[in-house]
C-alpha cells in the first residue's frame, strides 16, 4: 500500500541519527517527514537526495544518490565530517565596512576549489562605498575580476541588487559565506521574507565562542533556487586544510605549478621557482602570491 511506496526525497535537515525529508513526488509532495535511516547508510546531511518511504511513526530512508560534492568540516578529533552535499554554489559575502581583507577572501576560495564548488563574489552594502574605501576596493575586485571570478554588487539597505543575485540562485542550491557583518544574515532575511535571522548579533553563537551545534537547513525561497545556511557554515573556509589545496587553489597559479627546477619546491624561496618567476614578469599578482604564503605560514604555526 501507501505505506511502502518508496519515493525519491530531499534532506532538509539531519540530526543525529534521523533526518527531514521533504518529499519530492506524489500528492504529499512538498511535505515534510522524520525520518529514520537503514543501517549501513553513513552519515546523511541536509542537501543529500534519498529514496525513502512512510512507515508507521513518520518514515525511512532506504537509500542514498551519489553526492555531486559536500562540505566537510573537521569535528573535535580532526576527522572530516560532511555537513552539507549537493551544493551548487558558494556566495562570498564582502563589503566595503568591515573592510574585506584579501586573504580571507582566497581562504574562501581555496575552500571552494577543494570542495569543486563554483564561487561567486557579492559586494554587499555598495551603499557604503566612498571615494576612500574604492581606493582599495576598486583594485581588490578587479584583481578578482581579472582572475576570472564573477562579482555582483548588493545593498541590504538600499535593496538594490536584488533582482541579479535572486536571478543567479535561482535553480540552484547555494550557501553564503563571509566574514562577520558583511551582511550574510541581512541578505538571507531579503531572499527568504519569513525567516528572520537575526541581524548584527552573535545570537546564534551563543557569543560566548563555543563551537555551534546548529544543523544546517535547507531553505526553498519565493522567487527559485534553495539555501542551505547554518551559522557553522557561513565559517566555512576557515575551517582546516591541507598545503596542497592551498596552491591549487589560486587557480591562476596552475598554469606554473610543476615547472620549478627542483621537484619539491615549496615556491617560498628555491632558486628557479617557476611561480615566483611569473610574479616577477607580472603574470602572477604580487597580492595574491603574498596571500598564498600568509595562508601556508599560518598553517605552519597551527602545526
Ligand atoms: P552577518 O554577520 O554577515 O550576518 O551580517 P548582518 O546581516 O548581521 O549585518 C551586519 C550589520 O550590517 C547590521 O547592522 C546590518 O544592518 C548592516 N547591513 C547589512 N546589509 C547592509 C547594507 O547593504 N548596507 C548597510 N549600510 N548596512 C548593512
Ligand atoms: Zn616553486
Amino acid at each position: 500500500g501507501e505505506l511502502g511506496t518508496e519515493q525519491n526525497g530531499l534532506i532538509i535537515s539531519h540530526f543525529g541519527k534521523q533526518v527531514d525529508v521533504e518529499a519530492l513526488e506524489g500528492d504529499t509532495q512538498g511535505a515534510i517527514v522524520r525520518c529514520h535511516l537503514r543501517t549501513h547508510l553513513g552519515q546523511l546531511v541536509t542537501g543529500d537526495r534519498v529514496i525513502w518511504r512512510r512507515s508507521p511513526d513518520g518514515g525511512v530512508v532506504v537509500a542514498v544518490l551519489p553526492r555531486h560534492n559536500q562540505l566537510q568540516r573537521p569535528n573535535n578529533h580532526g576527522e572530516l565530517k560532511p555537513v552539507a552535499a549537493n551544493i551548487d554554489q558558494i556566495v562570498i559575502t564582502l563589503a566595503p565596512e568591515p573592510r574585506a581583507h584579501a586573504n580571507l577572501i582566497d581562504r574562501y576560495l581555496i575552500a571552494c576549489e577543494r570542495s569543486e564548488i563554483e564561487p561567486v563574489l557579492l559586494l554587499n552594502k555598495t551603499d557604503l562605498i566612498t571615494p576612500e574605501n574604492k581606493v582599495w576596493l576598486d583594485p581588490m575586485l578587479a584583481l578578482y575580476r581579472q582572475i576570472g571570478y564573477r562579482i555582483l554588487e548588493a545593498s541590504t539597505t538600499e535593496q538594490s541588487g536584488l533582482t541579479e543575485l535572486k536571478a543567479l540562485l535561482n535553480g540552484r542550491i547555494s550557501v553564503f559565506v563571509g566574514q562577520s557583518g558583511v551582511g550574510k544574515s541581512s541578505l538571507i532575511n531579503a531572499l527568504l521574507p519569513g525567516i528572520d535571522l537575526k541581524v548584527g548579533g552573535l545570537s546564534e553563537q551563543s557569543g560566548k565562542g563555543k563551537h555551534t551545534t546548529t544543523t544546517a537547513r535547507l531553505f526553498h525561497m519565493p522567487d527559485g533556487g534553495d539555501l542551505i545556511d547554518s551559522p557553522g557554515i557561513r565559517e566555512f573556509g576557515l575551517w582546516h586544510m591541507h598545503e596542497d589545496e592551498v596552491l591549487e587553489g589560486f587557480i591562476e597559479f596552475r598554469p606554473f605549478i610543476g615547472h620549478c627546477r627542483f621537484r619539491d619546491c615549496k615556491h617560498l624561496q628555491e632558486p628557479g621557482c617557476a611561480l615566483m618567476g611569473a610574479v616577477d614578469k607580472g603574470e602572477i599578482s604580487e597580492q595574491r602570491f603574498k596571500s598564498y604564503r600568509m595562508i601556508l605560514n599560518s598553517m605552519q604555526e597551527t602545526l
